[in-house]
């Protein structure tokens, strides 16, 4: 990959960089998203000013309000974004993850429907995937929709860990619609509006103090059909999309995990001088060490995405970039919280924003949401390296018969 940007992607980094420069006041900087209690019509109104400047859905198709941009140029909008130290987007779940589903398996009434709302903002999304018994081994879930006789479909269970669910208007909803055959092949992708009667959201506190993720209960929710994603029996492969985009959203593709390299020099060079001469050399070594690892993630990222500008879709191997960006920030933001001594235990007055303890304290959730590290390493063993795979007790029994044997407990 040639590091440098060609001359389009210079120009369109300008753009970029000017309309940031222009909307700086206005726009929402990473310490007010990372508050305990986000402003959400702030937050939508942030992501909205940045989808009038053309940097929010920068890949998505032309026809369904993206810019129908390349990989590259959101590598650019990301990477302009850090270094103007600009907050995420409130859509980040919908963007990343619910709306391409969406896109490749939604009706055309579907996609006209939610995804011009879900990017500019004025709708936020939840992936409801995971529960109590099943979020490595997601096939597994529990939560069942059953047809009822005026076609639509009536849902019951419960979901765990939905990130923004206590802000979300619809979410994207895997159920089992049928426990007789493989677990694979008996679930149902839908769209469930999070306003539905039935539908309860719970808020679950994190150790960084936010609380950004909830369970979600379902009693008798009502479903109708035309709110399905793909076929009936067909949500596995409907949910890899889901994953696959999830991938790319989280796999590195180029930039920092965490607060950022150059963030991260900075505080070094701003604290280090603090330091008695024999604590310094240590922590040279350190964060020497992590920065070198940093680097050579984000230029795995880079090779991952030249790959997909040539037209190749993430494959198995884009887990190392979120294995190792993961390792690396946790890293720096240990360093960041030392280097920040006492002042650390004031959180969030040191240095302004309490950017150190937020990372410190937030990317150990990074090392288990998508995908968790161990998770990570066996499909890099088995699918990247070709070793043998794990037993699977489970394997061609149907879902109901693995919950007897156990297999799925
Ligand atoms: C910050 C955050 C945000 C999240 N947001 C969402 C969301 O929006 N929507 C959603 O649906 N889910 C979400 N999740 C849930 C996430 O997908 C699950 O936590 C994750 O898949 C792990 O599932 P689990 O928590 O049930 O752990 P388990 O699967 O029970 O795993 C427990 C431990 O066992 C290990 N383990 C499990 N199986 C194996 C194996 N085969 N080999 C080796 N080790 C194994 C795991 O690595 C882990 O250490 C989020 C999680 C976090 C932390």
């Amino acid at each position: 990959m040639d590091f440098d940007d060609t001359p389009e992607e210079a120009a369109y980094r300008a753009k970029v960089r000017d309309y940031i420069a222009a909307h700086r006041g206005e726009l929402m900087s990473v310490s007010e998203g990372g508050r305990r209690a986000v402003d959400l019509d702030a937050a939508k109104q942030h992501q909205s000013l940045m989808y009038d400047g053309g940097l929010v859905g920068v890949t998505w198709p032309k026809e369904y309000g993206g810019q129908g941009g390349t990989q590259m140029q959101q590598a650019i909008v990301n990477q302009e974004v850090a270094k103007a130290g600009l907050a995420g987007f409130i859509g980040v779940i919908g963007l990343g993850m619910c709306g391409p589903t969406v896109i490749a398996h939604g009706s055309d009434d579907q996609k006209s429907r939610y995804l011009g709302r879900l990017l500019r903002g004025e709708d936020v999304w939840c992936q409801l995937f995971s529960e109590p018994a099943s979020g490595s081994d997601l096939a597994a879930l529990r939560t069942k929709a059953v047809k009822t006789d005026s076609g639509s479909w009536r849902v019951n269970g419960q979901k765990v860990w939905t990130t923004l669910a206590h802000v979300s208007d619809y979410g994207i909803l895997l159920a089992r619609t049928d426990p007789d055959v493989a677990k694979h092949r008996g679930l149902t992708m839908f769209v469930v509006d999070m306003h539905a009667p039935g539908v309860t959201v719970r808020p679950l506190r994190q150790m960084s103090g936010v609380a950004e993720f909830n369970e979600v209960f379902f009693d008798d929710v009502e479903i109708p059909d035309e709110e399905r994603l793909g076929e009936v029996g067909d949500g596995w492969r409907v949910a890899l999309t889901t994953l696959m985009s999830e991938r790319l959203s989280l796999g590195g593709g180029g930039t920092d995990v965490g607060t950022g390299l150059d963030a991260a020099a900075a505080h070094v060079a701003k604290r280090i001088g603090e330091l008695p001469e024999t604590r310094q050399a240590l922590v040279r070594q350190e964060f020497g060490r992590q920065y070198a690892a940093s680097l050579a993630t984000r230029y795995t990222g880079y090779r991952q995405l030249s790959a997909i500008s040539k037209g190749a879709m993430p494959g198995p191997e884009a887990s190392a970039g979120k294995l190792a960006g993961t390792k690396t920030g946790r890293a720096l933001a240990d360093l960041g919280v030392r280097l920040l001594g006492d002042e650390a235990v004031y959180a969030i007055t040191a240095e302004g924003d309490g950017r150190w303890q937020n990372s410190q304290a937030g990317l150990p959730g990074m090392a288990i949401a998508g995908g968790t590290d161990e998770i990570l390493r066996n499909v890099l063993g088995e699918r990247v390296l070709g070793l043998p795979p794990e037993p699977r007790a489970d394997k061609g029994m149907s879902f109901n018969d693995s919950l007897r044997i156990g297999a799925s407990e």
